[in-house]
C-alpha cells in the first residue's frame, strides 16, 4: 500500500503531493512523488528559466496514456501563495494563467498530473513585450539532431557577429531550441520580426540545411525554423520540464561546448539530476545581459527592401 501523501520541498516551501506513487509515466516507473522530487533537484535552474512567467499545463491527471488536457487557464484549487498572470491573446481576449513566482508553483503544477509546462516568453510584470527570442529548430524528414545542432552553430556565428549570446536547449522532442534574452521593450510583431530576419540570414548562408519555407513540401531534408513559434501565445516548454512521452524525456539546457556531445535521449527524469548537481545550470548566465533587438530589426529591414 502507497502512503496517502507526501510532502516535497522546494525553495523553502512544502507541497503536499496526494498519491505519491500513483504512475506519472507508467514505462519509466515514474510516480507523482519522482517527478516532484526530480523538479526540487533542478529548482534552480528551473526558475531561471520559470521566474514570474505565465504558463500553460498538459496535464494528465491519471498519468501518461490517460486522458490529458491543454490548460491556459489557471485551474481551481491554486493555493494561496500561488498566483496568476493576466496576458491577452491575439483575438484580444485575455485570461490569467498560473504564473510562477517559486520553485515550489512548479511541485503544486505536479499535485496537479502536469507532464509538460508551456512558459510564454514575457513577465509577469509586462505580458505585451517579450524578454526572450526563441528560435525552434525542427528536423525535417530525413534530417536529425545533428543536423539542428549544426545549424545551432551557425545561428551561433551569427549572434556573435551581431554581439548577441545566445543559449541553447534540447527540445525533449528531436530539436533543439535556442534563447536569447532580451530588453522587454519590443512587441511581439517585432520579435517575429527579428526572428525571421535571422532565419532568412541562415538560409542564405546554408541553403542546403536550413529552411524556413511553410510549405511542407518545399523544405526538403532540411532544418526548418519555425518562425511563427514567436508570437503572441506562442509557447515553448521550458527549460528542464518534462515532456508527455513514455520515458521522461526533458528540455535540457546544454553548454555549447558540449552539444557536439550529446543526444536528445540522454536527458530525462532519471539522468538529469545528477548531471545537474555536477554540472549546475548551463543557461546560469542567460539573465547576465539583455540584449538590444536593433541590429536583427536592421537585418530585417534590409531583408525586405530586397
Ligand atoms: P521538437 O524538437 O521535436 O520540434 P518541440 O517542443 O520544439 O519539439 P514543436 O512542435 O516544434 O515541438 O513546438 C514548439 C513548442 O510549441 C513546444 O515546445 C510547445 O511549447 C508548443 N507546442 C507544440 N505543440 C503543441 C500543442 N499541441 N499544444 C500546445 N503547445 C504545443
Ligand atoms: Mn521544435
Ligand atoms: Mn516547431
Amino acid at each position: 500500500m502507497g502512503s496517502a501523501e507526501a510532502h516535497v520541498e522546494a525553495g523553502g516551501r512544502s507541497v503536499r503531493i496526494s498519491s505519491p506513487d500513483k504512475l506519472l509515466f507508467p514505462d519509466a516507473g515514474i510516480t507523482k512523488r519522482d517527478l516532484a522530487t526530480y523538479y526540487a533537484d533542478v529548482a534552480d535552474g528551473l526558475f531561471r528559466g520559470l521566474a514570474n512567467r505565465p504558463v500553460a499545463l498538459n496535464r494528465f491527471p491519471d498519468g501518461l496514456g490517460g486522458k490529458s488536457f491543454f490548460t491556459k487557464s489557471a485551474p481551481k484549487g491554486l493555493p494561496d501563495w500561488a498566483s496568476t498572470a493576466h496576458v491577452t491573446f491575439p483575438s484580444g481576449r485575455t485570461g490569467d494563467e498560473v504564473c510562477v513566482t517559486e520553485p515550489a508553483t512548479v511541485l503544486w503544477t505536479v499535485q496537479m498530473g502536469t507532464l509538460e509546462l508551456h512558459a510564454w516568453p514575457v513577465r509577469e510584470a509586462d505580458t505585451d513585450h517579450p524578454d526572450e527570442l526563441r528560435i525552434d529548430l525542427d528536423p525535417q524528414p530525413g534530417t536529425e539532431f545533428a543536423e539542428a545542432v549544426e545549424v545551432a552553430r551557425e545561428a551561433y556565428a551569427l549572434f556573435e557577429e551581431l554581439g548577441i549570446r545566445p543559449f541553447v536547449k534540447t527540445s525533449g522532442g528531436r530539436g533543439l531550441h535556442l534563447l536569447v534574452r532580451i530588453e522587454p521593450r519590443w512587441t511581439f510583431v517585432q520579435a517575429r520580426r527579428a526572428v525571421i530576419a535571422l532565419a532568412r540570414e541562415l538560409e542564405r548562408r546554408r541553403p542546403e540545411l536550413v529552411t524556413t519555407s511553410w510549405w511542407k513540401e518545399e523544405r526538403g531534408e532540411r532544418i526548418f525554423i519555425d518562425f511563427n513559434q514567436m508570437a503572441r501565445d506562442r509557447m515553448t516548454v521550458a527549460p528542464y520540464s518534462t515532456r508527455a512521452r513514455p520515458d521522461a524525456p526533458v528540455s535540457m539546457p546544454v553548454r555549447w561546448t558540449d552539444l557536439g556531445d550529446v543526444a536528445p535521449g540522454d536527458f530525462t527524469v532519471k539522468t538529469v539530476p545528477a548531471l545537474f548537481a555536477e554540472n549546475g545550470d548551463a543557461n546560469a548566465e542567460i539573465d547576465d545581459t539583455a540584449h538590444s533587438l536593433e541590429a536583427l530589426l536592421e537585418l530585417a529591414e534590409r531583408d525586405e527592401k530586397d
